[in-house]
This record gives structure tokens, C-alpha cells and sequence, in this order.
């Protein structure tokens, strides 16, 4: 679980679900190296059931105020059960929905455009909250922009970390919070490294930041210890 915290107040607010693999020989393995092979195979359906669920599960142990985010694969953004996942897990444990953050990329809008919006509304009348991840990468016209129905957008981390030594980025960072606030979205600025970055994003208005600069995907329970929750 990686810390999402308040631009301006620093506070925590919630975190990031960040799958990891332990092996048996101990060895732990970034998701890079096996999303996209899960994501060729069958196995990545019940590995993201699971990631809902587990993450459900831990939020119900966090104070109210708290959030959780999971990353969606587009695929299964399409998938019928996802709905019933998600509402089961929110109701087994008693957790409001609006707690919990869908994150997407923009590779969903890529074909079926109408099919997805139409999943993405059926998920928000559920209470979720959808966040449009790696913002600035993909294939997103303004178009589609306009018309997406999402809570927040999150500014992907190859702008964000240059944005102090390249007025190309930094104008980049601040035209992608402008644009959002316009459309009444949330900013979060992932791969804040530095606090020199956090303040310069704190002053361009952005919402919550995510980054080293505050900490790595912690164990869930180093997490809690942590942050004392
Ligand atoms: P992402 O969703 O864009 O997640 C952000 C990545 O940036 C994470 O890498 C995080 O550890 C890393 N990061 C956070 N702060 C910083 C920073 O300050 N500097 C730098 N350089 N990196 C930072 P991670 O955990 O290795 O995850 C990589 C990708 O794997 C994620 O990118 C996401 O696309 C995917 N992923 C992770 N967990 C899951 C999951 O449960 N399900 C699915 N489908 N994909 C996942
Ligand atoms: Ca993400
Ligand atoms: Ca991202």
C-alpha cells in the first residue's frame, strides 16, 4: 500500500493497492514483470477479484476517512462480474463505497468506447470512484476526455518528475490540473520524489500527491504501524 496524502496538508488520505509476488525461495517480484503475463492468461481475472477483496478488506480495519485504490485492467472493466465483485466485497465488509477508487488507464477508450463509458457510469451509480490512471500517456482525445465519466485524474509520473527541470513538463503538470478542475475532477500527481516537487505541486492547486518523497508501497501492515491506524 502506497500513501496518498493531501497536497497542501501532507495528511494522509488514503493509498494505492500495489500488487506484489512472494515466491517461495522469498524472492519478491514486481508486477511489472507478471501483470502482463497474468494479463495474457485466464489468471488475471481471479487475481484482480482478489486484489478488490483484499483491499476491501483492509480498508474496513482504516479509520472512515481513508480511502483505497485498485488497478483495473481494461479488460475486465468489461467483465459483467466485476460489478458483482465489487458490490459484494463493499457489502461482506460493510465498507462505504465511495472509499473505494477504481484506477483505469486510457487504454480503455481505445475500442468500445460506448460499452465502457456505459460500464464506468454502472460503476459510480455504485458509489465508486473512477480514476483515470497514467494520465497523459495514452490515446485520450479531448473528445473522449470530455465525455468520460471520472472522479479523478492522475498525472502520470514521467511528467511529474521532470517537472522542476523542464518548463515543457511543468507547463504540461499544470495544464492537465487546470483541465481536471474544470471538469470538477481531482488531481493526484504520482512519482512525487522530492518535497521540492510536492510544494511546486501544492502551489499549481493539485489535489493529493503520491511518491518516495513520502513513502514506497509498504506491507499492509507496516502500512497501519506507520501511520498508526
Ligand atoms: P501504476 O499504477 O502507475 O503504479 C505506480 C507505480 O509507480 C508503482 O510501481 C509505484 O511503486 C511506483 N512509484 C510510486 N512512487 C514513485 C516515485 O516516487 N518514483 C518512481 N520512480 N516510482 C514510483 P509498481 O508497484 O512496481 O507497479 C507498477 C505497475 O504495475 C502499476 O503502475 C500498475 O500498472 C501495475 N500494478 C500494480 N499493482 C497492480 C494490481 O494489483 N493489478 C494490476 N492489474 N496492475 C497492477
Ligand atoms: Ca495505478
Ligand atoms: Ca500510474
Amino acid at each position: 500500500y502506497q500513501p496518498k496524502v493531501h497536497a497542501g496538508y501532507q495528511s494522509l488520505v488514503g493509498a494505492e493497492a500495489l500488487i506484489r509476488w512472494h515466491t517461495r525461495e522469498r524472492e519478491v517480484i514486481p508486477p511489472d514483470r507478471f501483470i502482463g503475463v497474468a494479463e495474457r492468461y485466464p489468471v488475471i481475472r481471479p487475481l484482480t477479484w482478489w486484489v478488490i477483496k483484499s483491499a476491501v478488506a483492509r480498508l474496513a480495519r482504516w479509520p472512515e476517512e481513508l480511502s483505497v485504490a485498485v488497478n483495473i485492467p481494461p479488460n475486465l472493466l468489461l467483465d459483467d462480474e466485476i460489478i458483482s465483485v465489487v458490490q459484494d466485497a463493499l457489502d461482506i465488509y460493510g465498507v462505504a463505497a465511495q472509499r473505494l477508487s477504481l484506477e483505469v488507464t486510457e487504454r480503455i477508450m481505445v475500442d468500445n468506447q460506448e460499452t465502457m463509458m456505459n460500464q464506468l457510469a454502472r460503476l459510480r451509480d455504485i458509489g465508486t470512484r473512477i480514476s483515470l490512471d497514467d494520465f497523459g500517456t495514452g490515446f485520450c482525445s479531448l473528445a473522449c476526455f470530455r465525455d468520460l465519466p471520472v472522479d479523478e485524474i492522475k498525472i502520470d509520473k514521467s511528467f511529474v518528475s521532470r517537472m522542476l527541470e523542464s518548463d515543457k513538463d511543468h507547463a504540461i503538470v499544470k495544464a492537465v490540473i487546470d483541465l481536471a478542475h474544470n471538469f470538477s475532477m481531482k488531481v493526484v500527481a504520482e512519482g512525487v520524489a522530492s518535497m521540492e516537487i510536492a510544494d511546486r505541486l501544492a502551489d499549481l492547486r493539485c489535489d493529493y500527491l503520491q511518491g518516495y518523497a513520502f513513502n514506497r508501497p509498504l506491507p499492509a501492515d507496516e502500512f497501519a504501524a506507520r501511520y498508526q491506524i
